[in-house]
């Protein structure tokens, strides 16, 4: 399939799935020479970053354990503007070397958010895994360690990327058509 429509948005096959899992083995192989002899938590950020946890935790030859987290994010009336919480995290994580995994980096906002809540909890370590990367739209100082693939300033879906819920089931990831 070259074309999807999901809902009022067209869109076409821009990164097939033989290379994005090529992409995830590598983030896996780097992964897999960081923690060894560690048994490091993932913390994968729902709903998006399902598919990125699956393929990549396949793919590992450490010891690892794997949670998730859902994060809330609404408008509060402080003037920091956007709060953003975890939902039903009790996972205990202090003295852990944790690695977030996440779907996509766009701005970086969400994934400082997350930094902040779980740095209170006081891991051992913390580092960020992700499936794609916008580096033209991130705006923040925190190094994305481990990337899988980098792309432009476009809207895609696939790959556990979603566009109003439709499109986390597409193998490879599609870009948005512009109108
Ligand atoms: P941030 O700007 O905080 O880094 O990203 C916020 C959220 O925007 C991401 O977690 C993701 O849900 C959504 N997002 C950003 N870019 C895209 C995209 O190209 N496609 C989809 N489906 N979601 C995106």
């Amino acid at each position: 399939m070259s074309r999807v429509h999901l809902h009022d948005l067209d869109f076409e096959l821009f990164i097939p799935e033989a290379e994005v899992n090529e992409a995830v083995a590598r983030v896996a192989a780097e992964l897999n020479v960081k923690y060894v002899g560690k048994r490091p938590l993932f913390v994968g950020v729902l709903n998006g970053s399902f598919f990125f946890a699956a393929e990549l935790l396949k793919r590992l030859t450490i010891e690892c354990e794997i949670t998730f987290v859902k994060v809330a994010s609404y408008h509060g009336t402080s003037s920091t503007g956007k709060v953003t919480d975890l939902i039903g995290f009790n996972e205990r994580i202090e003295g852990r070397d944790v690695v977030i995994l996440e779907d996509i980096v766009d701005t970086g906002n969400t994934i400082v958010h997350i930094l902040d809540l779980l740095r209170d909890r006081h891991p051992a370590s913390m580092s960020i895994a992700t499936l794609l990367f916008k580096p033209d739209a991130y705006k923040q100082q925190v190094t994305i360690d481990h990337v899988a693939i980098r792309i432009p300033n476009d809207f895609v879906v696939g790959s556990g990327l979603d566009h109003n819920g439709l499109g986390r089931n597409l193998p490879g990831i599609y870009r948005i058509i512009p109108n």
